[in-house]
């Protein structure tokens, strides 16, 4: 199992105000924009948000490609 690259890319807790604790936490998607992605962090415990991280192209590409160890096809950037 290969998690270490999926742990660096996402959250995995993040502190709560209403469980006044470090929860884990779910990631959503919140809005996309044509050059990055913003994602909102719910908490697990009580499903309120708490916390935010945008995503650039660039960065996901790059998230993309670790998180995908098996490109289907070689793709040449610039
Ligand atoms: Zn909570």
């Amino acid at each position: 199992m290969n998690h270490q690259q999926f742990e660096n890319f996402t959250a995995s807790s993040l502190y709560c105000e209403k469980c006044k604790a470090a929860m884990p936490v779910r990631e959503r998607l919140l809005l996309v924009l044509p050059d990055r992605e913003i994602f909102d962090y719910l908490c697990t415990g009580c499903g309120s948000s708490v916390g935010r991280r945008e995503v650039t192209a660039g960065e996901k590409l790059m998230a993309e490609a670790m998180a995908r160890r098996r490109p289907r096809r070689s793709v040449a950037l610039q």
